[in-house]
């Protein structure tokens, strides 16, 4: 075994090799681009080396740099972690130039599985089913759309240096081939510099299936299947091991293609074999078909770690040390059921866009493996991928473990940036999911009502009022106490785009009335801590005016400060401008409209909160000079109305 390796590689992935390391008794090695100089993966290492930069081109792709790094700090190893150089087969030939051993499969069986027309080519020779298509070198236009036709649409059109989902193209019909195959070819050539497609017949119902593997250079075992089919433009989202409906035969059948994949390009390491699989009626034995393989570890393998009880991670380190496979096929059983849900910070109304913030309280239930490479008070930054973890459950059966990764989502707390938490927790309890009825159209069929808000209750303000107030502590004796009346506060927050008005009252110690929008909701202070309208509270983060109610779904209000509102309504009457800087949330008018007194006009957000910018007069707008998105310095004029005739 080694004494010290490096891991070439940041986030959760990096921070996971690294507990295993730690486990055996190897040292570590992190290194880091400048942004990540307090990162997690730094702090756990035993030593941390700068690679400088920000972007990975600046640093976590800088072989030469990693290696140096290596032989600097007498790593004799380099695991590549996932993405970056992971799959990378000239990173491999130099580090192994530099006497160091790659913790992964040969630079020969990288590039085999390199692209896809060859990888196809060369597993039908191996005896392992491929989708039907056509993976020829010839690329003219007219040979290409001939060929779709022979193979029957629908079809798909797949970049052979593809990865992600890029240079992918759906089509239906002869008509939409050409443009399709224009903008599939136009996209692989901006994402890889390489314009060759594949063809392949479109499975109409489809499951993505994946075989781990292991292999120790001759010889090959499997891990048993994932099943990765919840997916969103091609991005898995939620994976679980074993695949549901799968049969012993089956099983058997893709275990077996996946050895014989791995063996015939003498395989070392941990790899994945993906399969195509047609759920139209069924899990057969003879409707799985060889995609691709990932020669690397993948971001699911927890999945297989939970239902094997098999660390793939130490696996990787004594296969690379020289050690044979820990142990043959038959020794390796599965043991109930796991889910992988990816927690990733975007924007889910917005279109998943990726988010970028300051994780202000980040915490996961102890119930759950969490594998994440930040802590609370890390920066989501837009260098790198948004992921902040991976929430793995295992459970005797599938209903038991998905009953805990409904749990897990519930209670994992995420403040300061946006997350796609809701959507997982709606995933996790949408129906056919729930009876493992899954395909890839699911998400995008379904996406409506996945994504969909639901409607604030008022018991959720009530909660984050107090908490915004600094009255969801326990209650002091003389609470309330007044001469006259009880004692009553107002305040407004925010949730999205709606203004709500709250009038707390406390009437007494522990017992306090909050009306939002006028409808009461009474907080009542017990041995357990507040309840709200008898229910009990939830746990509530605050920071800089605004409010995370965690939950199903975690809820986030803003307080308004209503002199802060006023202040934004302009001095002269004529000009709308911002009361400090911030970014323009939105404008609601435009040149032309005729506004009241009192109108909002626009949103700005300043400070962490959201500021509305009223109207001072009635009126007509001359102009809009506010962008959506723009940001601003203070006094800046955002909407001009024209002006009063008298
Ligand atoms: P990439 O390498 O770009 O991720 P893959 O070849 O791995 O592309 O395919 C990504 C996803 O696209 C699969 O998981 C599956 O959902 C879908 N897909 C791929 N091939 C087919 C096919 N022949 N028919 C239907 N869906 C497919």
């Amino acid at each position: 075994m080694f004494d010290t390796i490096l891991i070439a590689n940041r986030g959760e992935i990096a921070c996971r090799v690294i507990d295993t390391c730690r486990r055996l008794g190897v040292r570590t090695v992190a290194v880091h681009s400048d942004v990540d100089a307090q990162a997690r993966h730094v702090e756990m290492a035993d030593v941390a080396v700068s690679l400088g930069g920000a972007s990975p081109a600046e640093s976590y792709l800088r072989g030469d740099a990693i290696i140096a790094a290596a032989q600097a700090t007498g790593a004799q190893a380099i695991h590549p972690g996932y993405g970056f150089l992971s799959e990378n087969p000239e990173f491999v030939d130099a580090v192994e130039a530099a006497g160091l051993v790659f913790i992964g499969p040969s630079a020969s069986a990288i590039r085999a599985m390199g692209l896809k027309d060859a990888a196809k080519a060369l597993m039908a020779e191996a005896g392992v089913p491929v989708v039907p298509g056509y993976q020829g070198v010839d690329q003219s236009p007219e040979l290409l759309a001939k060929e779709a036709e022979a193979i029957g649409y629908p079809v798909l059109i797949k970049a052979v240096a593809g990865g992600g989902g890029k240079g992918m193209r759906l089509v239906e019909a002869p008509k939409g081939f050409a443009d399709a195959l224009a903008s599939a070819q136009s996209e692989a050539k901006t994402a890889f510099g390489n314009p060759h497609v594949l063809i392949e017949k479109y499975i109409t119902s489809p499951r993505h299936i994946e075989v781990q593997v292991f292999g120790d250079g001759e010889t090959a075992v499997h891990l048993f299947e994932r099943d990765c089919s919840l997916q969103r433009r091609h991005q898995k989202v939620i994976e679980e091991a074993p695949a549901p409906g799968m049969t012993p035969e089956m099983r058997d059948a893709m275990g077996h293609a996946a050895v014989r994949a791995a063996e015939a390009i003498g395989y070392k390491g941990a790899g994945t074999v993906e399969f195509i699989v047609d759920g139209a009626d069924g899990l057969r034995p003879d409707g799985f078909w060889f995609m691709e393989m990932n020669t690397r570890l993948q971001v699911e393998h927890p999945v297989t770690e939970a239902i094997t009880g098999v660390d793939l991670v130490e696996w990787q380190l004594r296969v690379a040390a020289g050690e044979p496979l820990p142990c043959v096929q038959g020794d390796l059983t599965i043991t109930g059921h796991s889910f992988e849900a990816r927690l990733y910070a975007e924007d889910v109304p917005a279109g998943f866009l990726p988010a970028t913030g300051r994780l202000a309280h980040l915490a996961f239930p102890k119930a759950a493996r969490a594998d994440t490479g930040v802590r609370t008070g890390d920066v989501i930054s837009p260098h790198y991928d948004p992921m902040i973890a991976k929430v793995i459950v295992h459970g005797s059966s599938r209903a038991v473990a998905l009953r805990k990764l409904r749990q897990a989502l519930a209670e994992t707390q995420v403040a300061g940036t946006v997350t796609n938490l809701a959507f997982l927790g709606a995933l996790a309890r949408h129906e056919g999911f729930s009876v493992g009825d899954v395909d890839t159209g699911l998400i995008g069929r379904d996406l409506a009502a996945l994504t969909d808000v639901p409607d604030l209750a008022p018991a959720v303000t009530a909660q984050a009022v107090l908490a915004l107030v600094g009255l969801d502590r326990a209650p002091q004796p003389l609470d309330g106490f007044a001469l006259w009346a009880p004692v009553a506060q107002e305040l407004a927050v925010a949730f999205g785009e709606d203004i709500l008005g709250c009038l707390i009252t406390t009437r007494g110690p522990g017992e306090i009335d909050v009306a939002v929008n006028g409808q009461i909701v009474a907080a009542r202070y017990g041995a357990n801590g507040w309840r709200f309208d008898g229910q009990p509270g939830a746990a509530v983060f605050v920071e800089d005016g605004v409010a995370t109610v965690f939950g199903d779904p975690t809820t986030v209000l803003r307080r308004v400060d209503p002199l802060d509102v006023e202040a934004g309504a302009g001095a002269s009457g004529d000009l709308i401008e911002a009361p400090m800087p911030g970014l323009v949330r939105q404008v609601f008018v435009s040149a032309g409209a005729t506004v009241a007194k009192g109108d909002r006009l626009a949103i700005l957000e300043a400070m962490k909160m959201e500021h509305s910018l009223l109207a001072a007069r009635d009126g007509v707008v001359a102009e809009v000079m506010a962008q959506a998105g723009s940001q601003v310095e203070a006094g800046a004029v955002l909407i001009r109305l024209e002006e009063e005739e008298i």
